[in-house]
């Protein structure tokens, strides 16, 4: 939550870990902003609209009325949510989401060296509500099956090195290249 008491938006802070010491390169800090936005929209979603139980039942053919066991519902009453069925569950979910600000429009991801947590940088946005509907809708596009797969940009052809499809994409730079033989970039794992 933000330090200004007037302010009750809580910001989304997402925390990436690294293995190495470095930042990591654009695109890379894009998949995490992408990232983070969808988390706000789902965070503002469910604040904003109650939660659809009835498809999300239905979806997953599930007994709304199933009895959870002795120990999920020890564990419930001491949480302070005495559920004793699945729906009980989703009720008081719903109830705690529509008690929920939405979130604020800056985002915060960090990023941390995993051997001691240390921070290395941060990166603070704002939230880009057109932007990441494009993004989803371009890939959307895609798993749908309504455009072909595109080549990565120009400036992002150092993935091809890293590519399982090297040997036969036509887009890869480097086909002589033995896969894997170079690297600009970092594993990283996160953290919310
Ligand atoms: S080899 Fe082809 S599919 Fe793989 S990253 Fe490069 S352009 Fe994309």
């Amino acid at each position: 939550m933000p330090e200004n008491g007037s302010d009750r938006n809580p910001i989304l802070v997402d925390t990436k870990t690294r293995v190495r010491d470095t930042l990591p390169a654009e695109p890379q800090s894009r998949n995490g902003r992408l990232q983070l936005m969808c988390y706000k929209y789902l965070w503002d979603t469910l604040v904003a609209n109650s939660f659809p139980s009835g498809q999300f039942f239905d979806f997953f053919s599930l007994n709304r009325s199933y009895m959870l066991s002795k120990d999920i519902r020890e564990r419930t009453a001491s949480s302070g949510f005495p559920a004793k069925t699945l729906d009980d569950v989703i009720q008081y979910y719903i109830n705690t989401c529509s008690m929920l600000p939405t979130s604020h429009d800056r985002l915060l991801l960090r990023y941390e060296l995993q051997k001691d947590q240390s921070v290395l940088g941060e990166d603070e946005f704002a939230y880009d509500p057109d932007w990441l509907k494009r993004q989803i809708q371009s890939n959307l596009e895609f798993w749908l099956g309504e455009r072909e797969a595109s080549y990565t940009p120009q400036e992002e052809r150092w993935k091809c090195r890293h590519c399982q499809f090297a040997s036969i994409c036509s887009g890869n730079p480097f086909p002589n290249i033995p896969r894997g033989s170079s690297s600009s970039s970092d594993h990283s794992s996160s953290s919310s």
